[in-house]
């Protein structure tokens, strides 16, 4: 699996539809403060899911949309499209090619799409979850991410391990059981009652 293009129209500093390519290796960003170094992260981050603001350097989602400079007004949508070869299917999906898109638009909708089709948060999460890329994932490290790291409370840093364990699905999988057995018990017992009262 392999990110191969990214696109980015109307977020942040990108007014205009901007494409980077990923070439085989490593890709270095560079420009001067200022010129949206950090913004490309953010829209990988944002297209990937991304609900909290705060974490985007706003304070309402809405901020991420091209919001004009002296010389050009604002924009009304933003959009970010990221684009990864599965050839290997590391995705869990059989497309070989997969692209997600997240856009939102100044009257509050927001779209995520999955191959150009529709799709909810959950289906975008779900497709990251235990691959090492999801938006909490440690693919990315951002400024001060490593200071938290270390600073994390004992049982911030076993999630942390077991997110990149990769054993974190499994968890969520317990939760869901266990819960739906609590539930099933107290089916159990209402059913207990009614017996006794018949009886
Ligand atoms: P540094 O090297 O200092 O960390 P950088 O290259 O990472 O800088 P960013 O922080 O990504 O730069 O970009 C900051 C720029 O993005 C600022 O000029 C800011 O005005 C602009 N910007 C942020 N949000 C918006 C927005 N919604 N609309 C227009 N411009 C925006």
């Amino acid at each position: 699996m392999k990110l191969k293009t990214l696109e980015i129209s109307g977020f942040k500093s990108f007014a205009d539809k901007t494409t980077i390519e990923f070439m085989p290796g490593m890709t270095g960003i560079v420009g001067p403060n200022g010129s949206g170094k950090s913004n490309i992260i953010e829209a990988i981050r944002w297209v990937m899911g991304e609900q909290r603001a705060k974490d985007l350097r706003g304070t309402k989602m809405s901020d991420v949309i091209f919001g004009g400079t002296h010389i050009r007004h604002g924009l009304n949508r933003a959009e970010v499209s990221m684009t990864f070869d599965n050839d290997d299917q590391y995705l869990n999906t059989l497309f070989s090619e997969v692209t997600i898109t997240r856009k939102l638009y100044r009257s509050g909708e927001s779209v995520y799409q999955i191959n150009g089709v529709d799709s909810r948060l959950r289906d975008v999460q779900d497709l990251f979850t235990d691959t090492g890329l999801g938006k909490e994932s440690f693919s990315i490290i951002s400024q001060g991410r490593v200071e938290s790291i270390f600073n994390a409370k004992p049982e911030e840093r076993r999630a942390i391990i077991e997110e990149v364990a990769g054993v974190h699905k499994y968890k969520q999988n317990k939760d869901k059981a266990q819960r739906e057995l609590e539930q099933t018990n107290d089916n159990l017992s209402r059913v207990g009652d009614i017996i006794y009262e018949i009886e």
